[in-house]
């Protein structure tokens, strides 16, 4: 971990990294190309939500730079949900097909849970099936949600010590919240996770050696709730006139972190990486390079 005495904390730069990532994930492509695999991910994105449609063309386009094959299905808002879960059951058994994801949120009319749950979970690249939940919970994980997946990244490559610390998450959603808690947990630091109802939030937040914020309210966690020295991770992805921000105030919290994430330019970036190997590794297990 960085000196608490530093004046402001260092960057933990998620397009560095992330194109690490990706870097090392060319090698694994053209390894499954020679075997006559090509890794394919399949996106169903159901209406016209402009952040959803963003997301989604910048995983087809980290698809694409990277050789993996994609395939983006768009759905009308009032699709059925018979017709949807039909999608899904044609991509569930399509040989081809490696990851599949539904893009988030769904309308209104359609139970996100009865959706995801009717991924394969062998092509629950996003890990949110109850199958791969389990597994994470019980410390054999398949698929880890990618976003947790890419903060672990983030902390490891800092040479963040994990064990023994205190971890503060703040948010406690399926996406997110809980998993990077277990994340952490495997990894034997003491964990906290606070939510709406929590009381005092800064005296736990400023308990935190590792401090994880995903809740979607721009600039709620100020420099006077963080720890000195301590590690800051801000999932959260803010537009303020027009402009994003995270969840942490990054003028303040970063005069007194060690180490923040930006926003642009941090968790989110390590997501999509993490998606892309979670597709790859995917491929690799059903072509039997892995189990
Ligand atoms: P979510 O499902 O809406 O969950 C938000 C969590 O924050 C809930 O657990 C909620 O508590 C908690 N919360 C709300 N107000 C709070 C408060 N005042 N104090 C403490 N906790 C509070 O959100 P999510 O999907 O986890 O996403 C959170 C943020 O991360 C959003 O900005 C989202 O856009 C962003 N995100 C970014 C990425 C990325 O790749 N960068 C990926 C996923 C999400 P209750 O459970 O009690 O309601």
């Amino acid at each position: 971990m960085g000196d608490a005495s530093e004046l402001s904390a260092a960057l933990i730069d998620g397009k560095i990294l992330s194109r690490s990532v990706t870097d090392a994930l060319s090698s694994r492509v053209r390894f499954l190309a020679e075997h006559g695999v090509c890794p394919k991910l399949a996106v169903l994105l159901v209406g016209d939500d402009p952040a959803s449609q963003t997301y989604v063309r910048s995983k087809e386009r980290l698809c694409k730079k990277l050789g993996l094959a994609s395939e983006v299905i768009r759905l009308s808002d009032d699709i059925s949900k018979g017709a949807l879960l039909a999608e899904i059951a044609r991509l569930n058994a399509d040989p081809l097909t490696h990851g599949i994801l539904v893009q988030l949120p769904l309308p209104k009319h359609l139970d996100e849970r009865e959706i995801l749950f009717s991924i394969s979970p062998d092509k629950d690249v996003d890990g949110f099936h109850p199958a791969n939940v389990g597994l994470l919970a019980s410390g054999a994980p398949r698929f880890v949600p990618c976003t947790p997946k890419g903060i672990m990244s983030m902390l490891d490559s800092i040479g963040c010590e994990i064990e023994g610390k205190r971890c503060v998450v703040v948010g406690r959603s399926n996406i997110v919240g809980k998993p990077i808690a277990q994340l952490l947990l495997a990894r034997s630091a003491t964990v906290t996770i606070c939510h709406s109802r929590t009381r005092s939030l800064a005296d736990f937040t400023r308990e935190a050696d590792i401090l994880v914020v995903a809740v979607g309210r721009p600039r709620m966690i100020t420099g006077d709730m963080v720890k000195p020295g301590s590690v800051v991770v801000d999932v959260g992805v803010n537009r303020v006139d027009g402009k994003l921000c995270g969840d942490v105030d990054f003028e303040s919290a970063s005069r007194v972190a060690s180490w923040i994430t930006p926003v642009p330019g941090g968790v989110g970036l390590m997501t999509v990486a993490m998606l892309m190997e979670n597709t790859v590794e995917s491929a690799e297990r059903s072509a039997g390079i892995i189990i």
